[in-house]
């Protein structure tokens, strides 16, 4: 058990000190990898937090960003099969949370247009809700190679008090296997940071049959973050556009 101890106190202070220095050293998103992490993609007034919502026009400024700069956006699986590739040079993941339809009708054919990979993780209370994807949607999207299903809990709790951790890591896993018909590996912690992810949560999530999980701690992937599989560090996409319009 010393080694989770360790590993999520390494986690914590690593990613506190990178989130400091982080943006101190911008160019350290051109020297190593990040995982993008995006919710709302819309022009529509939403009532949602700033760093949840990207407009049309932002979330294509960022792809060109990426593409200007030859940053290549890889699938996540590829980038844990090789978390090394972050001492090679720049890289991007994107990452979608919850999924809202905006993300299926508007960043969805984006993103096909420009074949580049994608994650969603589905809170799968949220399938068919108003405002949210539908089953029919994401059936469509499992048919798409470039993009990956992950889970994102039952009911997108604060995991760390909730009495029905295992639920929700494991339901959540069987629903979009059920519907998917394909192995459910990884997932996303929802609201991501320490004050919803206890040490337990990780170790949970470790010890479950997923491959990798997602946080929402602010860092790039570099040589203290890369071999986190269990908690990796994401950047919101307003942070991101925030900093990379002063990298111009
Ligand atoms: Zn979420």
């Amino acid at each position: 058990m010393h080694k989770i101890y360790y590993y999520y106190y390494r986690i914590l202070s690593l990613s506190l000190y990178h989130f400091y220095h982080f943006w101190e050293n911008k160019q350290s998103i051109l020297k190593n990898g990040v995982i993008l992490m995006f919710h709302h993609i819309t022009d529509e007034d939403v009532d949602i937090s700033p760093s949840c919502k990207c407009t049309i026009s932002q979330f294509t400024s960022i792809l060109d960003w990426l593409e200007n700069k030859h940053i290549p956006i890889i699938s996540l699986d590829e980038y844990l099969a090789h978390t090394q590739r972050y001492k090679k040079g720049g890289f991007a993941i994107l990452t979608f949370d919850d999924i809202s339809e905006n993300v299926y009708e508007i960043a969805y054919p984006i993103l096909k247009k420009r074949k580049l990979p994608f994650t969603v993780y589905i809170a799968t209370n949220f399938l068919d809700k108003p405002g949210y994807i539908k089953k029919e949607q994401l059936l469509k999207l499992n048919q798409e190679s470039l993009c990956t299903i992950g889970s994102h809990s039952v009911t997108h709790c604060y995991l760390r008090h909730s009495k029905e951790l295992k639920k929700e890591l494991n339901e959540s896993k069987e629903i979009l296997e059920k519907l998917t018909g394909k192995k459910i590996s990884h997932f996303a912690y929802p609201y991501g940071t320490p004050f919803a992810v206890s040490l337990k949560t990780i170790y949970t999530v470790w010890k479950s049959s997923y491959c990798s999980a997602v946080s929402a701690i602010p860092s790039t992937l570099n040589k203290l973050t890369a071999n986190m599989k269990f908690y990796l560090p994401r950047i919101d996409n307003a942070e991101f556009l925030k900093n990379i319009t002063k990298l111009q």
